[in-house]
């Protein structure tokens, strides 16, 4: 019998799961001990380059698995795909300027600190499956053509711990979607990172490859993912509903909004990460090109998604909104962590949330969109890497260092596209997300 392996892994700035592995039968020991791990790897892309590192070729750092973020999954006809998530610290035990992970811990704990509130989240990811018919959107058809492959991969998510909520043939050619029940924002996170490559190894497992990069067709629409975030007492119940309020929203459920909304355009090169992200953050793509709250309109940078009830009671507990300008590009921890920052900051700061746009905001001249107040999205990803490279704000919230090295890795990686045309472009970040 083969010795089974697992791999000890962490999802990086280029939103790539790497790591190192070990004999599964050693995985208590190493839960104790760690993997080493080299600073540098923080500048490996996305196409494997290394972008200019302050690290150099020095260091050693130390990958310490967790034993709540382990994830097995029976992939047919492969072997089983097993990886454990953990944070990454120095060897004095302090976590490392560059772990995504402790990051959103930290994020974390700033927001119960300025509320006493929980997140709770749920992923909602799309992909495409290359190797697949193109058409049948929404489709029993098209559904039943991957029947084998869905149950596969639902079966697979299960075994791994999560709730699949559902799945579904979307509009984009040969798209899918699949979305999680909502759990606290660690989990959740994890389970994202790890339903990406589980996805992927079902597809392979099928005779597809299954792409989560931002956008593959630029005549077409992108593969998005939906953070949806609600915030919970501590004693369980949920915070975000108040009839008489702004949008329906709490005063807690409000301000959280409202730091959001203020400080996307920031963030916006986190989330959205790739050099083709925001080709798909554009208008009419069904994705997010500004920073509005809107009710139920899925162009909106934030929206406030339907609930299925009139009872005010069941009202509260489905109220919530959805984060819409992500893509898999970005590392879960990476996109949750600004998102609880900016809802914390919002919370310190006792932010009210503006009134929800509605209508079509691109139609709006730019003065116009200023009277509304609404900011839109940086349209490019340089214009989005020089927004976050001059947000004091958004720098408060990293550990000092960590931005720099943010934007030199992206800088390195959007050179490769550099010469190439859109289509080209997309090509290349297909192939590797
Ligand atoms: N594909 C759209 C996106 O890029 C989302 C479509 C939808 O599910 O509303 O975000
Ligand atoms: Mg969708």
């Amino acid at each position: 019998m083969p010795e089974p392996l697992v791999m000890a892994c962490l999802s990086d700035v280029a939103g790539q799961v790497r790591g190192k592995g070990f004999a599964l039968a050693d995985l208590d020991k190493r839960c104790r001990s760690g993997v080493g791990w080299t600073p540098t790897n923080v500048q490996i892309t996305c196409f494997d380059g290394i972008a200019p590192s302050p690290y150099g070729s020095e260091g050693d750092l130390i990958l310490w698995p967790d034993s709540d973020a382990l994830f097995q999954a029976e992939i047919p006809g492969a072997p089983t795909l097993r990886m454990i998530l953990g944070d990454v610290a120095d060897r004095t035990g302090v976590p490392w300027t560059c772990c995504l992970r402790s990051h959103l811990r930290s994020a974390i704990e700033r927001l119960e600190a300025a509320s006493g509130l929980e997140a709770r989240v749920a992923f909602e990811h799309e992909f495409t499956l290359i190797g697949l018919e193109a058409g049948s959107a929404f489709s029993l058809l098209g559904f039943h053509a991957v029947q084998g492959f869905s149950e596969a991969l639902i079966s697979s998510l299960q075994q791994a711990g999560m709730e699949p909520d559902s799945f579904l043939r979307e509009y984009g050619p040969s798209q899918f979607e699949v979305t999680l029940a909502p759990k606290p924002a660690l989990r959740a996170a994890d389970e994202a990172i790890a339903l990406r490559e589980i996805t992927r190894a079902v597809a392979r497992s099928f005779g597809y490859r299954a792409s989560f990069a931002p956008i593959l067709d630029a005549n077409s629409v992108g593969n998005g993912v939906h953070v949806h975030l609600s915030l919970w007492r501590k004693d369980g119940q949920p915070a975000m509903y108040a009839p008489d309020g702004v949008a329906g929203l709490s005063r807690e459920a409000s301000a959280a909004a409202a730091g959001i909304l203020r400080h996307m355009p920031d963030f916006a090169a986190f989330t959205a990460p790739t050099a083709v992200s925001f080709i798909r953050l554009q208008p009419h793509r069904w994705s997010a090109a500004f920073a509005n709250l809107a009710i139920q309109d899925r162009e909106a940078g934030l929206r406030i998604c339907p609930v299925n009830t009139t009872d005010p009671d069941r009202i509260a507990q489905q109220y919530h909104y959805e984060y819409r300008a992500a893509d898999s590009a970005a590392s879960p921890w990476l996109v949750l962590s600004c998102l609880l920052h900016a809802a914390a900051s919002g919370l310190e700061e006792k932010l009210v949330c503006p009134n929800p746009s509605s209508g079509d905001l691109s139609v709006l001249s730019e003065s116009e969109l200023a009277a509304t107040g609404i900011s839109p999205l940086p349209r490019t990803p340089q214009a989005a890497l020089e927004r976050l490279g001059s947000s004091a704000v958004v720098s408060g919230w990293f550990p000092e260092g960590f931005i720099p090295i943010y934007i030199d890795h992206k800088l390195h990686e959007f050179a490769a596209s550099q010469g190439q045309s859109p289509e080209e472009a997309m090509q290349s970040y297909a192939t590797v997300y």
